[in-house]
């Protein structure tokens, strides 16, 4: 068995005492997921070279930090599953003689047909997200911001107002837009009264054997090991996103999607918000799973499915193009991680491989975007401004509109990408 040959992908200078190691085990499927169906991936066998899988692992979807254990073999030209435990692993070949590539919705921009004349946009289907939840919801999602005297801020209200704006902007360019919220209400059924076992349940598996039912009292990250916050975030991060994911790639199987969002940095006491001094830009593609996340099996089949998919190769221009577009309108410098959760793809240095649920589950490119910091005091004042043309005067300067802005980034990276790269006759 060649396993030496897995371990090189990530340190090429390896010991043979490393090569050695074991295959990580399995564990728990993640929150409110099932086993994955692992055969699904055998679509992929031939569709792609061993070269190819090595260079879009170590590019996109490996850790950030070298990392010696995997939740799979490679040996020679085959990708080996342990899906089986006392049989055959599953084997998908790594090599690229298939002639009829695997079916999939969405289709590459080289993909079009040509324009010949009409709408520059024309063809493409588009599915907008716009993040979170807004009203009522904010609150419980911690996307509430209020600065007695100086208004506030709701993220999932602004990012449905973005979303609006961009599918007017879109359809007048020929595209088709759909949304995945239209209200600031919740897409799921489940709310956080039904999930209270399933919260249970995780912070047993996180050792707190005894969790408080309740958050009442308790401050800063105590409340965090409750029964009551868990299934919250189960209901509003978890629930809601499957829903979403399910009507993506069941309903809707668009071209693409982007996540609208609006960053934040930490601003501790929701009763006395601190300002923060930060404002920056950056768009997310998929990739970087830590090893943990890999060791489920729902993560890791996830996983296989846009790499094999290659769903990396047009998320991550399209991504670029957007980000392009965004940094021209807003002006806001790269925002830079400093925990080893992303890593920096492509060129433009504003686009970050990071795994998060949704750019994980849709299963088309994802262009997740994060500009602005909504409690930088500049970016608050002109947010209170909502949509307007032109310049107005926020404190005492002329300012544009920061949901113009976003709209304008947005249009223009997507008509650049789709110039670019659609055929022309
Ligand atoms: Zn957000």
């Amino acid at each position: 068995m060649l396993r030496a040959i897995l371990h090189t992908l990530l340190l090429p200078a390896i010991s043979l005492e490393a090569a050695s190691l074991p295959v990580v085990a399995w564990q728990e499927p993640s929150s409110l997921a099932a086993q994955p169906d692992w055969t699904a991936l055998k679509r992929y066998s031939r569709s792609m070279s061993r070269a190819e899988f090595d260079q879009a692992w170590r590019e996109f979807y490996a850790p950030a930090s070298p990392e010696l254990r995997l939740p799979f073999e490679l040996d020679g030209e085959a990708l080996l599953l342990p899906i089986r435990p006392n049989g055959q692993p599953l084997a998908i070949e790594l090599k690229k003689d298939n002639q009829s590539p695997p079916q999939r919705h969405w289709r590459r921009a080289s993909e079009l047909p040509p324009l010949q004349g009409r709408a520059p946009l024309s063809d493409l289907h588009f599915t907008l997200d716009p993040g979170h939840l807004g009203g009522p919801w904010a609150q419980m999602e911690e996307r509430l911001l209020q600065l007695p005297g100086r208004g506030e801020v709701r993220e999932g209200d602004l990012t449905l107002q973005v979303a609006l704006l961009l599918r007017e902007r879109l359809q007048q360019l020929g595209a088709s837009v759909s949304l995945l919220r239209q209200s600031a209400e919740p897409s799921t059924t489940l709310r956080p009264e039904v999930l209270r076992d399933e919260a249970l349940k995780l912070l047993q598996q996180h050792g707190i054997a005894q969790p408080p039912a309740d958050d009442e009292g308790l401050r800063g990250e105590a409340r965090l090991l409750t029964v009551r916050w868990q299934s919250e975030k189960l209901f509003y991060r978890v629930a809601e996103i499957r829903e979403r994911a399910r009507r993506v790639n069941e309903t809707l199987r668009p071209d693409a999607v982007l996540c609208i969002h609006f960053n934040a940095e930490d601003w501790g006491d929701p009763a006395a918000p601190t300002l923060s001094e930060e404002n920056h830009l950056h768009v997310m593609v998929n990739g970087c799973y830590g090893i943990e996340e890999l060791q489920q099996p729902d993560v890791c089949a996830e996983m296989l499915h846009r790499l094999l998919g290659r769903v990396h190769e047009e998320e991550l221009p399209l991504a670029e193009a957007v980000a392009a577009g965004l940094a021209k309108s807003s002006g806001l410098p790269a925002y830079v991680y400093r925990r080893p959760v992303a890593k920096r793809v492509g060129h433009s240095g504003y686009v970050w491989a990071r795994n998060l649920l949704a750019n994980r589950l849709y299963q088309c490119p994802v262009v997740y975007l994060e500009p602005w910091v909504m409690n930088h005091a500049q970016t608050f004042a002109r947010l209170q401004k909502g949509h307007f043309r032109g310049r107005t005067l926020i404190d005492g300067q002329l300012q544009t509109s920061i949901l113009e802005d976003y709209v304008s980034g947005v249009v223009n990276g997507l008509l650049q990408h789709y110039q670019q790269h659609r055929p022309r006759s």
